[in-house]
């Protein structure tokens, strides 16, 4: 997420663009994090899925970074328009319950919120707010549509050489925004140096994100750390509400990120409780990856109905 995210919420418009140019932005669990969850995530695919996607690890290891390669200033409508994609916060969105599955639905509510809010009415900007859910979900839906795609082509007996490289695409860049969820801190507004009332003093420094998911994970953590805790997929029920809970399972350990940094445990080599704790999130990012790609597989087997005749031209 930039840097400049609550900065813009506290000290206004104005100052954005100073702000932007000035910082650098974090990048949820690094490069090597990110790396590290598509590659054990590709490594955990079972057999039941299509060989070739169990074939494709460096690709979907290649994948996990992509969307921090969307950054840059050079591209500034790509960058201006994918940075909310990578957080939310649930904070701002508690009384949304609950939360609405499309991508539109959501963007109503937030600004009838908006309309009716005393004050800091810009907290409920989209934008402000954070889309990660939706990003995810409709990568996650142009997986499933995709496997559709090659089994079409399966039975067929046609090539699937050109569907195969959608999907590993497609399986990649999930994995980044799943990882992101992973990270306690792309879910909530204490995302770098704590806001608002501090009675146990944590930091309230800018930088504990990126010590956190960066400098720390790569000076102290290898792929082989949390790829044990990764167990066999599972089929998920609702992967929309299933992610949602994913992301308030992760917004609940916040704080204990804070609790960490605070006794050190993110300085230099870290401590054991540090590990543990990071482990435990790469192999729960990791997890719920393999089990959307599983779902999408699965699901992608079930016929579509047919198309309803649109009641209006749509464009
Ligand atoms: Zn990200």
């Amino acid at each position: 997420m930039p840097v400049s995210r609550h900065e813009t919420w506290l000290i206004g418009f104005a100052l954005v663009t100073l702000t932007t140019t000035q910082s650098s932005p974090a990048f949820a669990w690094g490069n090597e994090g990110h790396t590290y969850i598509n590659r054990v995530a590709a490594q955990k695919i079972p057999s039941s899925m299509p060989r070739f996607l169990r074939r494709a690890e460096v690709e979907i290891s290649y994948l996990g970074p992509e969307p921090d390669r969307w950054r840059s200033p050079a591209e500034f409508a790509l960058k201006n328009s994918q940075e909310p994609d990578h957080f939310i916060d649930l904070e701002r969105i508690s009384w949304l319950d609950p939360v609405p599955p499309g991508r539109y639905e959501f963007y109503r509510k937030l600004y009838e919120k908006r309309a009716a809010a005393p004050d800091r009415a810009d907290d409920y900007l989209p934008e402000h707010v954070g889309l990660q859910p939706y990003i995810t979900i409709e990568i996650y839906g142009r997986l499933k549509a995709a496997f559709r795609e090659y089994r079409q082509h399966l039975a067929a007996h046609q090539s699937t050489a050109a569907v195969e490289q959608a999907i590993i695409f497609y399986a990649g860049w999930l994995g980044h925004y799943v990882a992101d969820g992973s990270q306690p801190l792309h879910t909530s507004i204490q995302y770098n140096g704590w806001i608002g009332a501090n009675p146990n003093g944590y930091t309230t420094e800018r930088g504990i994100h990126a010590r956190f998911e960066a400098t720390y994970v790569a000076a102290n953590i290898r792929a082989k750390d949390f790829a044990p805790q990764v167990k066999s997929p599972t089929r998920l029920t609702d992967p929309f509400a299933d992610y949602m809970a994913y992301l308030k399972h992760s917004n609940g350990l916040v704080e204990q990120v804070y609790v960490l940094e605070k006794a050190g445990g993110f300085t230099a080599k870290g401590s054991a409780a540090a590990l543990a704790f990071t482990t435990e999130r790469l192999a729960a990012g990791t997890q719920m990856l393999l089990d959307l790609w599983c779902t999408a597989w699965l699901e992608s087997a079930a016929p579509v109905p047919e198309h309803a005749a649109p009641v209006s031209a749509t464009k």
